[in-house]
């Protein structure tokens, strides 16, 4: 007997990625420009974290995805401050947390409508202008004030690497990345435990489960190339 051609292959994508990870990697599928049918798709094959950069676009996407249960969004672009009460009430999770003052605010926000949502702090391991994310140094001055906000459930690191680094400068960036959630732990604040390392993309996530990523965030290789 020949198998038939799948009718799904992002479904068929999801399984086999899937099937390779540990239990201790979360696989998040990032389906920005993508239709709402993508989403449905991954879905089949039981994914149910799925990322958007773009809170406009996650929310018409959601719009038609009301009839699927259990749906974990994660927001994993920059959020501007206009943008944050639709963010928290669209988003279950926040990796790209890139500044104090977005963070300040979407603390207030998070207060005022009883929500603690999940977040990471999006950090900077090299110089990067075309980034947002925290500067090293700008993080560790940060953290006594980030350890105040009361509303937030701040939980791990995120960070990408720029775009023109070698797979060996991109493994020393997630090793990194790794070492400074364990010196952060170190400091002994009682509201930051950073367990969670939201790193590594289709082309370099198995270099960022070395390093011990905890949140792997997939579009390319779940979803197919992106309409431009
Ligand atoms: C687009 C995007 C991804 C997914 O990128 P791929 O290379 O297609 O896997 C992951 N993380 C962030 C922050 C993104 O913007």
């Amino acid at each position: 007997m020949t198998a038939s051609p799948s009718t799904n292959p992002i479904a068929d994508r999801v399984t086999a990625v899937a099937a390779e990870l540990p239990p201790s990697v979360r696989l998040i599928g990032v389906a920005k420009k993508h239709p709402a049918s993508a989403i449905r798709a991954a879905y089949q094959a039981g994914l149910r974290d799925f990322g958007e950069s773009m809170v406009q676009e996650a929310i018409a996407k959601q719009a038609e995805l009301t009839d699927l249960d259990g749906l974990t969004w994660h927001l994993i672009g920059h959020l501007q401050s206009n943008k944050a009460r639709k963010a928290l009430e669209h988003f279950d999770w926040i990796h790209s947390v890139d500044s104090l003052k977005i963070a300040t605010r979407l603390d207030t926000i998070a207060a005022a409508m009883a929500r603690s949502p999940s977040c990471c702090l999006q950090v900077k391991m090299v110089p990067d202008p075309a980034k947002f994310g925290f500067a090293l140094e700008d993080l560790w001055a940060a953290l006594p004030q980030l350890n105040q906000l009361e509303h937030l459930k701040i939980v791990g690191l995120m960070t990408i690497p720029p775009l023109e680094s070698s797979m060996a400068e991109v493994q020393a960036i997630f090793q990194q990345a790794q070492m400074l959630a364990e010196q952060i732990n170190q400091q002994g604040f009682d509201r930051l435990h950073l367990s969670e390392l939201s790193m590594g993309m289709s082309g370099d996530y198995p270099v960022a489960i070395a390093a011990g990523s905890t949140m792997i965030r997939l579009g390319t290789t779940l979803f197919g190339d992106r309409p431009a």
